[in-house]
């Protein structure tokens, strides 16, 4: 062929990558046995499974199949590891997770090579994005290793961590995983996905290399029935991170509910990729290729959705089609491909199959004319038009390189088809007008948005969904707090305070905290018993009868069930009745929630003001709300006293954090900036806890609501009064109607409905273990958020444990707004 006729045709030669040593790797080393306390091990079972290459159908090597027994004998390992690895100095941590930065980067090509073969992804992918973003994982948070001791004093890390991750990016995944766990101070046992074990057989290489301490790291291999299922269950395992699909993720949730295990999750998505009709067109295209041809289509936050503005939807999708003629799929070895082999005979079959079923339902499949090899698991990169947001193909995650098109008119349409998802974990949004771009952008409910740009990754920027693409933070500082806990709540520190407390409330003291510093209180003898008080101030009049309602949607409100509860005192003398709310009092207080939304729009300064308004009130009637409490508690009125005014300083915490918690800028290795917002869940419902019913109820109150949130409050139900005597609070406080609904009522069966109700995003839960379990097993259903205390009691009069940091990322969620510039 001659030049000439080479220039007419640009057509590319081969260029494959050797994959020689890569297999030769594997030869020496096959069968892979596990890998615990830094030692090859062979499964219990004796049993090995394949792994195959995609590309070709053909095996690559064997690989333990592993079981309960062998999770069993790496779980102890990383229990015995833990103590040390937890008290290794943070700077000596941070010089393990460099070197393994430096040895991902020795071992480069073969990870790479590794990568594409295993799970068939091109190796100009693996070369360039895969495994530079794992070292990059390890040096930043070799960083945060480094920092811990001074940046999160007062946290400790939660013991052995339980990791379980997909076949899509699995050195990547990995990374994403173990790098922020070690840094921490965590151990782990790691399985990885079945179809691609091979670059962790590799890691295991390089934690023996670097001399990582034996138990620091352990990996798994086998099947989930076997290996994941065990992991999840093991009682020894303090947390469970996983990425992969909603259902997986969602069974883990149900077999976790109740056991205290951590748990955070990286599930699916069905990414909108939203078209204005300003945008730059020609690298919208370019866009596109990377939002859902990149791997394959075989990304959590692909954008699957090409969401475009009618005025051109046509002349895009026409350039679309032009550029899918050019993609070339084919080998992943060869550095020219710019499409792989899926990952598996079984994964293609699904693609098949939704590709079928989006044709059925009345949709214009395309796909261009260039050919897929025959060997091999491959699928051409498709395009569906004529597409309703009702069809399945809209709806389903696909998960191949299928791109499915729908158009809208106006901004607000855009968010309404784009929002149209039970998932959200990423977007992008394409137009030339910034302002258009960053108002559409704070709209998506999505946990990354990229303008302009898509599939954009680092290790400094969190990565994590809301809704059903699971809770949780992977990457900056906010992935960090997967791994740790404060340290009161550290075992010790548990029983200690629950042992504290409980001598506490037999002795009748109470060590507590005014606004103004630290104070003692007690029976002593300037403070008069509960009921002498009462009595003496209450004069010999009988007091006028005040039935509290509900408080839904800024009213006072009968109950819908008609009947009354009573509250006793201590002594159970009948001291008032309350509304029995039931499951249509919770429904409509929830539809309040959602119709004061507008608070989430409110300002910070505008928060502040409210909260600091309501603190005004409190305190203008601070005798009243002490003397409520000796009468609910029958303790000591000082006591009583200092619990209204630790409330009131509360609310000036909260009133001060609104805006100061506000979220931060990332500098990642490119030309722009990632903002990382902090946005409030949504509607939140919340069972307060028995002890310290004011204090605890307006310590989850105050933060959910300075950050945004509206909430449905069920309040204690021993002592709810201190609660109800909050609407008048509320009402004069220029609290928006709807933002705070208080349902009384028996506390289990209405935090039920609660954590079932498909429109409420998170349940805190503050009363018994049982309680905690059944609040974390229903809210699997749409992958809510819970905040539960497995039983523990709080001393909310503690600052450490009753604010702060804690509370106000409970009441957020981050969302990454990523912004390059340059033209
Ligand atoms: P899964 O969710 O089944 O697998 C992810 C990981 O979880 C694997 O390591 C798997 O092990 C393990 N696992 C599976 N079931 C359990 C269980 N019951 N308990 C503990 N661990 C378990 O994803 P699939 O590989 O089956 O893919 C199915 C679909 O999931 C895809 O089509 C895609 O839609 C979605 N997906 C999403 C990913 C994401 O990044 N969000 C990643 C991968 C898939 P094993 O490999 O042994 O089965």
């Amino acid at each position: 062929m001659s030049v000439l006729e080479l220039f007419e045709s640009m057509e590319y030669g081969p260029a494959p990558e050797a994959a020689e040593s890569a297999l030769q790797w594997l030869a020496q080393r096959q069968p892979f046995d596990l890998f615990i306390n830094n030692r090859r091990v062979k499964p219990a079972s004796g049993q090995y499974l394949e792994t195959i290459n995609p590309a070709t159908g053909k095996v690559l090597a064997r690989v333990a199949a592993g079981n309960a027994a062998d999770v069993d004998a790496a779980v102890a390992a990383a229990r015995r590891a833990f103590p040390g690895w937890s008290k290794t100095p943070g700077h000596v941590r941070a010089r393990y997770l460099y070197a393994i930065a430096r040895h991902i980067q020795k071992h480069a090509r073969l990870l790479a090579v590794l990568e594409t073969l295993d799970n068939g992804k091109p190796i100009r992918e693996t070369r360039d994005i895969d495994i530079p973003l794992v070292a990059r994982h390890f040096y930043y948070h070799a960083g945060w290793a480094q920092l811990m001791e001074s940046e999160l004093a007062g946290y400790e890390p939660l013991g052995v961590v339980g990791q379980i991750i997909p076949w899509n990016f699995p050195l990547l995944m990995l990374a994403w995983k173990v790098a922020p766990a070690l840094a921490m101070g965590n151990t782990v046992v790691l399985k990885p996905a079945r179809y691609t074990p091979l670059t962790a057989m590799k890691f295991a290489e390089i934690v023996e290399e670097i001399g990582l301490p034996p138990g620091v790291v352990n990996i798994v291999t086998g099947e989930a029935g076997q290996v994941g299922e065990a992991l999840v269950r093991h009682p020894d395992v303090n947390k469970i991170a996983f990425t992969g699909s909603t259902e997986v993720g969602r069974a883990i949730r149900q077999a976790t509910a109740g056991s205290g295990k951590r748990l955070s999750l990286e599930l699916g998505g069905k990414s909108p990729f939203v078209v204005f009709e300003d945008a730059d067109l020609d690298s919208v295209v370019e866009g596109v290729v990377d939002a859902i041809w990149f791997n394959q289509g075989q990304v959590c936050c692909a954008g699957s959705r090409l969401l475009v503005q009618e005025s051109i939807a046509e002349r895009l999708v026409a350039k679309v089609r032009a550029r899918m003629e050019k993609l070339r799929v084919g080998d992943p070895l060869d550095k020219a491909i710019d499409i792989g082999a899926i990952v598996s005979e079984s994964q293609l079959r699904e693609i098949r199959r939704l590709v079928e079923r989006g044709v059925e339902e009345g949709a214009q499949l395309w796909q261009p004319s260039t050919a897929c090899p025959r060997e091999g698991y491959f699928f051409p990169p498709t395009l569906f038009t004529n597409v309703a947001p009702a069809m399945t193909i809209a709806q389903v995650e696909i998960f191949g390189p299928v791109l499915v098109t729908m158009t809208f008119r106006t901004p607000e349409e855009a968010v309404t088809l784009a929002n149209n998802t039970r998932y959200g974990l990423a977007a992008s949004v394409w137009s030339e007008n910034i302002n258009l771009a960053l108002d559409v952008a704070a709209r998506l409910q999505a946990g990354t948005v990229w303008i302009n740009a898509t599939n954009l990754f680092d290790a400094s920027c969190g990565f994590g969904g809301y809704r059903e693409s699971g809770f949780g933070r992977e990457g900056g500082k906010e992935g960090l707090y997967e791994y740790i806990r404060p340290r009161w709540e550290g075992a010790g520190g548990r029983a200690g305070r629950r042992r504290g407390l409980a001598e506490a409330s037999a002795s009748g003291e109470h060590k507590a905290q005014s606004g103004n510093g630290h104070a003692e209180h007690g029976s002593n003898g300037l403070a008069l018993a509960g009921s002498e008080v009462f009595a003496d101030l209450a004069g010999r009049m009988p007091p006028i009868d005040r039935t509290p309602k509900l408080f839904i949607g800024g009213r006072q409100v009968r109950p819908d069930s008609g009947y009354s509860l009573p509250v006793r005192d201590p002594q159970g003398m009948v001291i008032g009745q309350v509304g029995a709310g039931n499951r249509k009092d919770i429904r409509n207080a929830v539809e309040a929630a959602h119709a004061a939304r507008s608070w989430r729009g409110a300002s910070p300064h505008q928060r502040a003001q409210v909260l600091f308004y309501i603190a005004e009130n409190l305190a203008a009637r601070e005798q009243e709300f002490a003397l409520r409490l000796v009468q609910q508690t029958g303790r000591a009125y000082t006591d009583a006293a200092a619990e209204v005014q630790a409330a009131i300083a509360r609310l000036f915490s909260y009133a001060a954090w609104c805006d100061k918690f506000e979220g931060s800028i990332h500098r990642p290795p490119l030309r722009g900036l990632v903002l990382a917002v902090r946005e409030p869940v949504g509607v939140i419902g919340m069972a307060c806890p028995d002890e310290f019913p004011l204090l605890g109820f307006l310590s989850l109150v105050a933060p959910a609501l300075a950050m945004g949130n509206t909430l449905v409050v069920i309040p204690s139900p021993q002592a709810p009064l201190s609660a109800t005597d909050c609407y008048q609070v509320f009402e004069t406080s220029d609290v928006p109607a709807g933002a705070v609904n208080i349902v009384t009522g028996e506390r289990e069966p209405l935090v039920q409905v609660l954590a079932e109700h498909e429109d409420v995003e998170a349940v805190w839960y503050f009363g018994s273990a049982e309680g905690s379990k059944r609040v974390e097993l229903a809210a699997a259903s749409n992958m809510k958020r819970t905040w539960v205390n497995y039983g523990h009691p709080r001393d909310w009069l503690d600052p450490v444990q009753g604010e702060g940091e804690e509370f106000l990322r409970e009441a957020t969620q981050v969302k990454n707004i990523w912004v390059p510039y340059g033209e």
